[in-house]
């Protein structure tokens, strides 16, 4: 019997309680817990009516380590997947160590006073989960997550030696707000504000944030402008595969996105910290993410498809090839099987496969784990069976740029 506790009821967590619930050999029982119970208990009844299957929900501030760790052994839940704020990674981790239960997550820890996430503070975890016989995966989204998996693929299978590999990620979706992102705002806005950084012959090498723009024709999505970033993936790839020469990251955004956050940085509304306005302490980011659309409410109204995958470059059997696996994954299709968009889709569904790899025991160690040290093959066999079909292409050429 294999029961699960997923904590955070946003778009993430609702995706992944759906596909659990769609895997109840894996999932034996469920339970949906986050700070506001009104919101576990609208995916439970969209679960129940989508899949039949009934889930429990439970209230918790996952920032209570000790209200966590009564929960975790109140529902004999043997993994717990952490699908509420980067904020909270510790905290839980710290519980799951109460409790002695293994642990998984799609982004790592972020202070919230500074706009630096990083895997130093869970990396340090390693020994105390080692010593407790236990697995703690992190990053495991689509990115992070899928496009390290690609990558490690693309080292097992198709590559003898990547020499350099780019991440394109690419949400050419529409949802008709002129400015709205499609996951927590608070995290997506802290993301691309920060400079860029990219893996260059064995040291980081940074640059302005969203200064540096290529254009990129996605398959069925059509010519992007896409842009340099820094993202969590790039810290563990160059961690574990520090042979590569170049690792870089791109995301695609659009002309409005980008005029809002402009303005909205200018004026100081992407602030993180504590301003006095009427008497009491704000955080503007924080004040301008109730005003922006929940990304949940995105779901019904976003239309067309995200391309998420990885470009590398290397040698084969003597010879230069240039593999691009990828996945494209649709808007409408992603919020008719689960009630939500595909931002959120492609998050929750290797969410929900890393748990049934650990719970099956296909994916086992003690300690705390990346994507890169782990076996691609099963992983890769349930996104084509779960939702997230990939394709593997040879590129005539390494990327012009
Ligand atoms: P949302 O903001 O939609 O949902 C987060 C949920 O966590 C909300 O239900 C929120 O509750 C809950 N929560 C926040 N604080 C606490 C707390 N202290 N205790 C309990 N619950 C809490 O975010 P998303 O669903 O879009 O994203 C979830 C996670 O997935 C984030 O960490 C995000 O960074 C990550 N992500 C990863 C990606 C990847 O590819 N690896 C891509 C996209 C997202 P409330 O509603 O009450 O505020």
């Amino acid at each position: 019997m294999s029961k699960v506790l997923v904590i955070g009821a946003g778009g993430v967590g609702s995706v992944c309680v759906h596909k659990m619930a769609m895997n109840t050999g894996v999932f034996s029982h469920i339970t949906l817990a986050s700070r506001t119970k009104s919101k576990c208990d609208a995916i439970a009844a969209s679960v129940l009516a989508k899949t039949g299957v009934a889930i429990d929900t439970a209230a918790l501030d996952a920032d209570d380590v000790a209200a966590t760790t009564a929960l975790i052994a109140a529902t004999g839940a043997k993994l717990v997947v952490n699908l509420a704020l980067p904020y909270q990674d510790l905290n839980i981790m710290e519980a799951c160590l109460s409790a002695g239960v293994s642990y998984l997550d799609t982004a790592n820890y972020e202070p919230r006073d500074q706009a630096k996430f990083e895997y130093s503070w869970q990396w340090a975890y390693q020994e105390r989960f080692e010593k407790a016989g236990l697995m703690a995966l992190l990053g495991c989204g689509f990115d992070p997550g899928v496009t390290s998996v690609f990558t490690t693929y693309t080292k097992k299978h198709l590559l003898d030696r990547i020499d350099t590999l780019d991440i394109l990620d690419c949400n050419g979706g529409d949802h008709g707000h002129p400015f709205a992102t499609n996951f927590n705002p608070e995290i997506n806005i802290r993301e691309v504000t920060a400079p860029s950084r990219h893996w260059e012959n064995g040291q980081w090498v940074e640059g302005p944030p969203l200064a540096h723009k290529q254009v990129f024709d996605f398959d069925q999505v059509g010519p992007r402008d896409m842009y340099l970033m820094y993202h969590e993936e790039l810290e563990s790839l160059a961690r574990f595969y520090p042979d590569i020469k170049r690792i870089r990251f791109w995301m695609t955004f659009g002309a409005s996105y980008l005029k809002h956050l402009e303005v909205l940085t200018n004026v100081g509304m992407t602030r993180i910290d504590p301003v006095m306005f009427e008497g009491r302490e704000i955080i503007p980011l924080q004040f301008l993410k109730a005003l922006l659309p929940e990304p949940a409410s995105l779901g019904p109204v976003t239309r067309g498809k995200t391309n998420i995958g990885t470009i590398a470059t290397g040698l084969k059997d003597g010879v230069q090839k240039t593999v691009y696996i990828n996945n494209v994954c649709d808007h409408e299709a992603a919020y008719a099987e689960t009630g939500s968009q595909a931002v959120s889709y492609t998050t929750g569904v290797p969410a929900m496969i890393g748990a049934a790899l650990m719970l099956t025991g296909q994916w086992s160690g003690a300690g705390v784990f990346n994507m890169e040290q782990l076996d691609p093959d099963p992983f890769m066999d349930m996104l084509n069976r779960q939702g997230l079909p990939w394709r593997v292409r040879d590129l005539p050429a390494p990327l012009a740029f």
